[in-house]
């Protein structure tokens, strides 16, 4: 281990997507003189783990907020850090299989919307012609929801500074 600071501004705890994506914001923001420790070694704890799926479906305003963020930020981070990480947008589909469910769609479809987000909700027959093999009585389509490594953006971006 290196040798730590005596002084220091910020001291974040723990090298998972959350500490590294602070000290990577912080870093961003001019701020200097910021310390992250990690007791293992970056990404060693649930971030290790992540299947790496990043949604922008959420009941809730501000996650959806922070999703938005989120797979707007992978877009360019890649290009940002000068390191090129795996993010693959791939789209991603939800099935209503009650109308209760499809009311839910419809309330966050309408979140979304507000938010700029590209959420869609299809008939059976638009889904058919997507995905001919499946069998629906209605569906949704997301246009937007992406993959990446989590371990590998953390490492990238915690290692950058
Ligand atoms: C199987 C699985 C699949 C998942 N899939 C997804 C997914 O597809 N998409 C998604 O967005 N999320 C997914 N998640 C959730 C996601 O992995 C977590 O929400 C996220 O990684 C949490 O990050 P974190 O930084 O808060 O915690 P962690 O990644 O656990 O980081 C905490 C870090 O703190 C360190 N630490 C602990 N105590 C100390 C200490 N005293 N001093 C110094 N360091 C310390 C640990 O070693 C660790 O590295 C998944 C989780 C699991 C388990």
């Amino acid at each position: 281990m290196s040798s730590l600071p005596s002084h220091t501004r910020v001291v974040i705890i723990g090298g998972g997507a959350a500490g590294a994506s602070t000290l990577f914001h912080l870093a961003r923001m001019g701020w200097t003189e910021c310390v992250l420790l990690e007791a293992n070694e970056l990404t060693a704890g649930s971030t290790w783990h992540a299947a790496g799926n990043c949604p922008n479906f959420s009941g809730n305003w501000t996650m959806m907020k922070l999703q938005q963020y989120s797979t707007q930020l992978y877009r360019s981070l890649g290009s940002e850090i000068d390191y090129p990480i795996n993010y693959h947008v791939t789209g991603a589909l939800r099935l209503a299989q009650s109308k209760d469910r499809m009311e839910e769609f419809k309330h966050i479809s309408s979140m979304a919307e507000s938010l700029g987000l590209e959420f869609e909700i299809q008939t059976p027959e638009q889904l058919r012609e997507r995905v001919p093999l499946m069998e629906t009585h209605g569906w949704r389509y997301r246009p937007r929801p992406t993959h990446t490594s989590l371990c590998e953006r953390c490492t990238r971006s915690g290692l950058q500074d």
